[in-house]
């Protein structure tokens, strides 16, 4: 490190323990506990503040020295938008991380943002409440998972953590601590700014807070899976299941990438039902009609059944992933492009009930080259009822505008890819 830039790595340091305390502020090795040892962030400082307050401190400290920072929360997917060099600080919610205020009767929830989701969960489910976006990982926070607009198992019939955000407080690239709407589903008469926040990845705002409505867990859950003897029976099952009314949640078919080159095993087929024990019970047994063979049937609580889901899509999460959005009236012919997804061993998740494939990508340039010519052949057999989203995160104009109005300094995570700078992009 050149001396100049240990001089002003020291003296940022120093501003920095001034706010949050030296115990709080550290550097790679907290990174890598949060982004996982060999992150590409080398070299970076971290401070964790530990109220708000704190918070309009070092932004206006940010403001006031032309330092760019960078929030995050548990760092799962910190590392696909973030460049590996960086001049300013990240900033952890690692130290706000408590339920506020937990409303059982008024279906609502404050939370810190740096709170888990899965902690979040075990305290509602005493209560028999929930919020019906599932962790992905133990590691995810409710600021991280709001700022990226996550969307979980059963986003079918549940939609994204944006569709449950009611307020919020955070602060502005300004410095300003703001509050925005309330504990009641109607509480915005104009323009919803909490909702701002959903998707806005780190770029509009330090989010410190977030009031979500909950639902009543549902009485019963039911969880199906399936395994079919070819890929076209399991096509044509789920066609059919979709275009019946029931209490479906979601239907899913995975591979982990380890089927044979009949592309006949490694795959499976997953459905839940959720609602009264009597809604359930009914739509099982006419759903029974059409599901061929043997299958089991489990009655999970929503953290098994979450976990259950998150095992079936492991290998997706390792590396690149590239995206396919499906016209659902094309589900029944998905047959050539899954086969040839399960001929290479590429682990994929298709959200049949919500229309999107998720799969992995080679991470070899010769095989990806290869590989992303086959698809394109199968996927244009297909158009227009499958689209294939790039692999690399797009910058996006209009957030990108939107930033510069609301940042005009641009100090909140200025070189976010999303904001057109120059990320990893290992698919989203
Ligand atoms: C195994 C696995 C499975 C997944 N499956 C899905 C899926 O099915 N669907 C889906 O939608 N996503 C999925 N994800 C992605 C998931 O939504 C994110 O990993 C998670 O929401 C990020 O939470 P985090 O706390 O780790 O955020 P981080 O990785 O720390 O940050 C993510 C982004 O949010 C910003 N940010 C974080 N905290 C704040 C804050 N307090 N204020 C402002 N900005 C903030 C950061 O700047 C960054 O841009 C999956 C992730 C994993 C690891």
């Amino acid at each position: 490190m050149a001396s100049g830039d240990a001089a002003r790595e020291a003296r940022l340091r120093g501003d920095l323990e001034k706010i949050v305390g030296s115990a709080h502020v550290g550097g790679e090795e907290c990174l890598a506990r949060h982004c996982g040892p060999g992150g590409v962030l080398a070299g970076n400082i971290v401070a964790a503040p530990g109220s708000p307050g704190e918070v309009v401190e070092l932004v206006k400290y940010a403001v006031s020295t032309g330092t760019p920072v960078v929030p995050f929360g548990g760092g799962t997917r910190l590392l696909e938008v973030c460049p590996p060099e960086s001049r300013g600080f990240f900033l952890s919610t690692m130290r706000m991380a408590k339920v506020v205020e937990l409303e059982v009767d008024n279906l609502s929830v404050t939370v810190e943002a740096g709170l888990s989701n899965t902690a979040l969960q075990g305290e509602l489910s005493t209560h028999g409440l929930f919020l019906p976006v599932c962790p992905d990982s133990p590691r995810s926070t409710l600021g991280g998972q709001a700022a990226r607009n996550h969307s979980a198992w059963r986003r079918y019939r549940h939609g994204k953590i944006g569709d449950f955000i009611l307020g919020a407080s955070f602060v502005t690239p300004t410095g300003k601590l703001v509050k925005t709407g309330g504990k009641t589903v109607k509480n915005a008469s104009g323009y919803d700014l909490a909702k701002l926040l959903a998707g806005s990845w780190g770029n509009f705002a330090v989010i410190t807070g977030i009031i979500f409505r909950l639902l009543p867990l549902p009485e019963k859950l039911l969880l199906t899976t399936a395994e079919f003897s070819s890929v076209e029976d399991g096509l044509r099952t789920a066609a059919a299941i979709l275009r019946h009314k029931t209490v479906l949640s979601s239907l899913n078919i995975f591979s982990s990438g380890s089927a044979g080159a009949d592309a006949t095993c490694g795959w499976n087929w997953t459905l839940a039902l959720e609602g009264s024990a009597e809604a359930v019970a009914s739509h099982q047994k006419f759903l029974s009609a059409l599901l061929p063979g043997e299958f089991t049937v489990e009655d999970g609580s929503t953290a098994a059944a979450a976990a259950k889901y998150e095992a079936a899509r492991d290998g997706l999460h390792s590396g690149r992933r590239a995206t396919a959005v499906i016209d659902k009236r094309k589900i029944a012919s998905l047959g050539p492009l899954l086969r040839l997804l399960l001929q290479q061993g590429i682990p994929f998740d298709g959200d049949l009930a919500a229309g999107v494939i998720e799969f992995a990508l080679p991470s070899h340039a010769h095989g990806a080259a290869e590989f992303g010519a086959l698809l394109a052949q199968r996927v244009a057999a297909l158009q227009p009822g499958v689209h294939l989203l790039c692999d690399r995160i797009p910058p996006q104009p209009l957030l990108g505008r939107l930033s510069a109005g609301i940042d005009p300094a641009g100090i909140m995570f200025p070189n976010n890819l999303f904001r057109g700078g120059k990320g990893h992009g290992q698919g989203i």
